[in-house]
């Protein structure tokens, strides 16, 4: 029955991925602690001119892959996409301008209708970070060091590569818009649909491209370098000069461009090349005009998200949970669940089995790991005792039953 499958492009985590999938989003939030950063929960959904208005009408997000609906008022309303929107949403709607500079992390489920293959789905997670109301390079400098962080903290220093450019200042960008359409009009004919749409609209979206053909024009088109004005330039190398202080490897990509329309200055990818064509774990960039765009008090950001899905696939194992300890009752299973109930109380982790022989029971206590078995055998039960059982050292011993919890607590 095609209704019990999971809606294509979703999926179930299990305890061991969803271990692995905390351990990715437990490892962000903790080092956008260090760095000052505290969380934002928005809701998943909002209304639809939150991302309408400020991703672009043009970018493939608005134009093909949201998960938009009239609810049952007639509202249309948006399964968020990205997080960037709702976040500058919350921050006006709650007033937060006199709370500047702002340091926010968030996590959770995006929705986006593509077309699902590995590392694309259509509902995935991310972590992000926005640093609200400050302009200058630090900001750029500080969150994407917080980046850096984190992939290395993951273990993934030697698997990724950070790219960066910048897109620089309206003023920049107005001049490369008229260098870039001139050069795109002259493969007009070679440019695929979507992007002779792009070329009137937002000829920047074309860098960003995914068609092979629309590809090997962006190759050879003029570099948005040559247009930045002395400004943008200098905030630029300022931007790189941190990453350098602070011995952050990078390379300079003249043609990366974000996906979405409010990004200016600093664009960065962190990509690896593990993951086929879904390379990139972690973008970002600046966004100044992102929320007087919206309707609030001008207040330049700087952002990034990162895949928790791919980066999840990159990551080794994550550190394993506390080992348990089998409760094993060779009698009176209701005397076990007392005793199991007891060792739980006091802050250990116990595995119960519920049916079985010895050997089965034992057998299940290896397959979770415990440390030790409590076996509650007839006859030192008699003596108000249990047996304990070291499960790595094969050694065991007599332990008074009243006293179980401090023996426990003492050896591990
Ligand atoms: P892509 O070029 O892969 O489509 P994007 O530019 O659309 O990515 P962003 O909007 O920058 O992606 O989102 C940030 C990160 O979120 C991506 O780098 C990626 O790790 C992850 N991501 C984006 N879309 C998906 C998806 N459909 N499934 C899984 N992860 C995704
Ligand atoms: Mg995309």
């Amino acid at each position: 029955m095609s209704s019990l499958q999971p809606v294509r492009g979703t999926h179930d985590l299990m305890p061991d991925d969803s271990r692995r999938h905390r351990w990715v989003e437990d490892t962000a939030f903790a080092a956008a602690r260090r760095y000052g950063f505290g969380e934002i929960v928005t809701p998943i959904f909002e209304f639809t001119e939150v991302f309408s208005r400020t991703l672009g009408e043009t970018s493939d997000v608005v134009t093909k892959e949201m998960y938009t609906f009239a609810d049952r008022s007639g509202d249309s309303i948006t399964l968020r996409p990205e997080g960037t929107a709702g976040v500058a949403r919350a921050f006006i709607s709650g007033g937060m301008a006199q709370s500047l500079p702002l340091k926010l992390f968030y996590r959770g489920p995006m929705f986006r209708h593509e077309r699902p293959q590995k590392g694309r789905l259509r509902q995935f997670h991310q972590v992000g970070v926005e640093l609200l109301g400050v302009e200058t390079p630090q900001a750029d400098i500080e969150v994407i060091a917080l980046a850096w962080r984190l992939l290395s903290d993951l273990g993934l220093a030697d698997k990724v590569q950070l790219e960066i450019n910048t897109l620089g200042d309206a003023e920049s960008r107005a001049a490369y818009r008229q260098t870039l359409t001139a050069y795109l009009s002259g493969h007009v004919d070679k440019l695929s649909e979507d992007s002779r749409n792009r070329l009137e609209r937002n000829p920047l979206r074309v860098l960003d491209s995914k068609d092979e053909g629309d590809r090997r024009i962006v190759e050879n088109a003029p570099a948005m370098g040559d247009s930045l004005t002395s400004a943008a330039r200098e905030f630029f190398e300022q931007v790189t000069a941190g990453l350098t202080a602070l011995e952050i490897p990078f390379v300079v990509n003249p043609r990366l461009v974000r996906g979405l329309d409010y990004y200016c200055h600093t664009a960065f990818e962190f990509t690896t090349t593990q993951l086929g064509a879904q390379g990139t774990v972690l973008a970002g960039g600046r966004y100044d005009e992102l929320i007087a765009t919206m309707g609030g008090p001008r207040t330049p950001g700087i952002g990034w998200a990162a895949g928790v899905e791919r980066l999840s696939m990159l990551v080794g194992e994550p550190p394993p949970p506390a080992r348990p300890i089998a409760v094993i009752p060779m009698g009176d299973a209701s005397a076990a669940m007392v005793v199991a109930e007891r060792l739980r109380r006091a802050g250990l982790a116990v595995e119960l089995g519920y049916s079985g022989n010895m050997k089965k029971r034992m057998a299940r206590a290896n397959k979770v790991n415990a440390r030790f078995a409590v076996i509650l055998g007839e006859d030192e039960a008699a003596r108000g005792a249990v047996t304990l059982r070291d499960l790595d050292g094969g050694t065991q011993d007599e332990v008074p039953l009243a006293s179980l919890e401090d023996h426990l607590g003492r050896l591990s």
